[in-house]
């Protein structure tokens, strides 16, 4: 066997791992063991393109000397960020793992062109096509990880701003198409990504509130799509694969997003987000007043119900209160309560993060429902007990004109009592009051989650014995 079949077969085995370990994260039960196993592929591809290298001719010791300290501060980086993030920012995290991936596979053909350029060959549409994908998806994914953070998470509209995407979005695939007819100017090769890059901007700035989850899947996808496409760049299998994958996946997480919030994704390639107007005014609809409740008067309720639905939102995440939730549910369920969690499709900041974070504290997996299993219980509960979730309840949504109109939500409204666990009035991340708050039904536990399931338990506890 030649050096380059044994890298090869070494990548097959790579892109093995990375299959099984994609399937392996089927199910949170083999989810870890999918993860592993991925990150083992994961070393070996990394392992084969040293390889590569070291065999090629073209290395010297300066060469040398900056592979290896980029691998130094790319993983030290990685490790660090990877090591210290908190849960809650792990969404920012991904979105700026996605730019960087971006931002890779497009320097990787810029760098390609000007070889090519040198040496007098012509430019693959895989090329183009990186720089392209890379570019949008580098400064795209920038802007959706500053969103995340809380910055300028409303839709941002700039005056001219769908104009400006359309001419940005000619230029990119003009001077695209002119580099593959061989005009072989750099500055041509620059107007993408500078189009490209302007594309990015403009596409992920007017989104907000309900319409992120979908564009942070579909920047996702892009990064795969452009990594392949460095792959064919590179003549480079594994990064073929690992691309693929990647790209095919977030594809599919993003028509499932799409459609569980009711969105459509031509209409949001197309840059038709942000369906309604936005403003607080927008949802304010029944402006009733606010009831409150002691810890004493709900841990009552809840202790004496038949059947509790649990509605856990992005301040679950945020307090980190998913052990306290499970204690408090357990005291229930040891009184014979049946306990439900209704799981929203882009309930906190990440798609399944309430899956994760429940699944942490070793709620069984049966007990989380899915949004259209659970909708139908909602008029059978006694109780729903909403922690931290906001948008995902706020029946504003069934009405036109506002930030979350069209997403489909929970029917919380439709339970005999809801409690509601939060700090204060503020809105979620879309911006807007919830109606749900002022519904006559509803009381309003104001805590930190964390502390308030804390004296839940308590509470409940005293009553039980
Ligand atoms: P929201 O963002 O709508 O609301 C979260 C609520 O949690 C806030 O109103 C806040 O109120 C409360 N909260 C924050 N910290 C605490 C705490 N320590 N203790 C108790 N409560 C707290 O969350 P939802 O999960 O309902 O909705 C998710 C939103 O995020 C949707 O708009 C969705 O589109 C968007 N999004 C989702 C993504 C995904 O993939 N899942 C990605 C990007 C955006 P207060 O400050 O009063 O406590």
């Amino acid at each position: 066997m030649s050096f380059h079949q044994g890298v090869n077969v070494a990548f097959l085995f790579g892109a093995v791992c990375f299959v099984l370990g994609l399937h392996f994260m089927n199910s949170p039960a083999t989810a870890r063991r999918g993860n592993q196993l991925s990150a083992a592929g994961m070393v070996v591809a990394v392992a084969g393109a040293f390889a590569l290298v070291a065999n090629g001719e073209a290395m010297s010791a300066t060469r040398w000397i900056v592979l290896l300290a980029g691998a130094v501060v790319g993983a030290g980086f990685g490790l660090y960020a990877a090591r210290s993030v908190l849960m809650t920012a792990m969404p920012q995290l991904v979105s700026l793992f996605n730019a960087v991936g971006g931002g890779a596979a497009a320097m990787i053909a810029v760098a390609d062109y000007a070889r090519n350029t040198a040496q007098g060959s012509g430019t693959a549409v895989a090329t183009v096509l990186d720089v392209v994908i890379g570019s949008v998806t580098f400064l795209g994914s920038l802007i959706a990880a500053a969103k995340l953070q809380g910055y300028a998470s409303h839709p941002v509209r700039l005056p001219g701003g769908r104009a400006a995407s359309y001419v940005l979005a000619a230029a990119a695939v003009g001077s695209a198409v002119a580099v593959v007819a061989h005009v072989d100017l750099l500055w041509v090769l620059l107007v993408t990504v500078v189009a490209a890059l302007g594309v990015g901007v403009l596409m992920v700035l007017p989104i907000g509130g309900a319409d992120m989850p979908v564009v942070i899947s579909l920047l996702n996808a892009f990064t795969g799509t452009a990594v392949a496409m460095a792959g064919f760049v590179l003549d480079n299998m594994i990064l073929v694969v690992a691309g693929a994958l990647v790209g095919a996946s977030g594809g599919i997480l993003t028509k499932l997003m799409a459609d569980a919030m009711n969105r459509s994704v031509p209409a949001i390639m197309a840059g038709g987000f942000g369906t309604g107007a936005v403003g607080a005014e927008a949802a304010s609809g029944s402006g009733g007043s606010v009831r409150s409740i002691q810890v004493d008067d709900a841990a009552l309720q809840l202790a004496y119900a038949e059947k509790v639905i649990v509605v856990p939102g992005y301040g679950l995440a945020a307090a980190q209160a998913q052990h306290e939730l499970r204690e408090l549910t357990q005291v229930l369920e040891g009184r014979g309560v049946d306990v439900s969690y209704a799981i929203h499709p882009v309930a906190g900041r990440m798609p399944g993060h309430m899956n994760v974070l429940l699944a942490e504290a070793n709620v069984p997996y049966d007990q989380l429902k899915e949004m259209d299993e659970v909708n139908p219980e909602f008029p059978r509960a006694d109780v729903a007990l909403v922690v931290g979730a906001n948008d995902v309840t706020n029946p504003a949504a069934r009405r036109p004109g506002n930030a979350v109109s069209g997403m489909p939500i929970l029917d919380v409204d439709k339970a005999k009592s809801i409690i509601v666990i939060k700090r204060s009035m503020a809105s979620g991340y879309a911006g807007i009051d919830n109606e749900l708050y002022t519904d006559p039904k509803t009381s309003m536990l104001f805590s930190d989650a964390k502390k308030g399931l804390a004296s839940l338990t308590g509470a409940t506890k005293e009553l039980v014995a």
